[in-house]
């Protein structure tokens, strides 16, 4: 199972979480173009390494966080906050 650990709560099993996609997008402008729209709304990365992702810890606090993991072996190298941005990972790809 994995394990999460909640910036606000501590570390917590996956059951308690729900996971919301990919992070770290921006919203484009209403004046873009619809291939740039349909971009956004329709396409996510799907990276074999280090993802990363939204969670929100719906049975604790409440509050959506971030999580950098790795896709093949599901190690977790990161919690961080909305807003911060990726952290550097030793010897792994984060992009
Ligand atoms: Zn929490």
């Amino acid at each position: 199972m994995l394990r999460l650990n909640c910036p606000w709560c501590g570390t917590r099993d996956e059951v308690e979480f729900s996971f919301g996609g990919e992070s770290h997008i921006t919203r484009p402008s209403l004046d873009v173009s619809d291939a740039i729209w349909s971009d956004y709304l329709f396409n996510r990365e799907n990276p074999k390494g280090i993802h990363h992702e939204r969670w929100l810890h719906r049975y604790g606090c409440g509050r959506w966080f971030n999580v950098a993991r790795d896709t093949v072996t599901h190690e977790v190298h990161a919690e961080y906050e909305m807003g911060a941005p990726k952290p550097e990972i030793p010897g792994k790809d984060s992009d």
